[in-house]
């Protein structure tokens, strides 16, 4: 027979029992709600590096982009360059050797297609760039390597 004593006894001890079970029981529960929380922090990080990664790559490809048409750029200026100092300043077309409009030199050092300056000495004996005077007899052929473009 069980006396008062006992009763309280088996209470207390089936409550500690019952507390150690749920304090288990939450530790347990914690360290998995810890473990979700690293896992997710772990998630979080590589998609922030793989962002972080993916826009050093855009970085990187707007950089070369803009790299190469600062080149173009640079090679359409100079080409043009090009194509303006082989040309006519009367008519802006390149001269021709084997042609009416082969490169000429007036006395003042300008160069000009042939017929193009004739027609201009015609009217005025002056060259049309620096007006110093100029006589179409003293034309100068100027000899060198074809033009490079045409
Ligand atoms: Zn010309
Ligand atoms: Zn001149």
């Amino acid at each position: 027979m069980e006396s008062k004593r006992d009763i309280y006894t088996g209470i207390i001890e089936s409550t500690t029992f019952h507390y150690q079970a749920f304090a288990a029981e939450r530790d347990e529960l914690l360290q998995l709600l810890q473990k979700e929380v690293a896992t997710n922090e772990a998630l979080r990080q590589k998609l922030e590096e793989e962002d972080e990664s993916n826009q050093c790559i855009a970085e990187l490809q707007k950089a070369e982009i803009s790299a190469l048409a600062k080149k173009v750029f640079e090679l359409e200026n100079k080409l043009e360059q090009i194509k303006d100092e082989n040309s006519c300043c009367i008519c802006l077309e390149p001269w021709q050797a084997d042609s009416d409009h082969r490169r000429i030199s007036l006395y003042c050092g300008h160069l000009f297609g042939e017929c193009c300056i004739r027609e201009v000495l015609s009217n005025a004996e002056a060259c049309p760039v620096c007006h110093q005077q100029a006589d179409s007899n003293q034309l100068h052929y100027i000899y060198g390597p074809e033009n490079i473009i045409s």
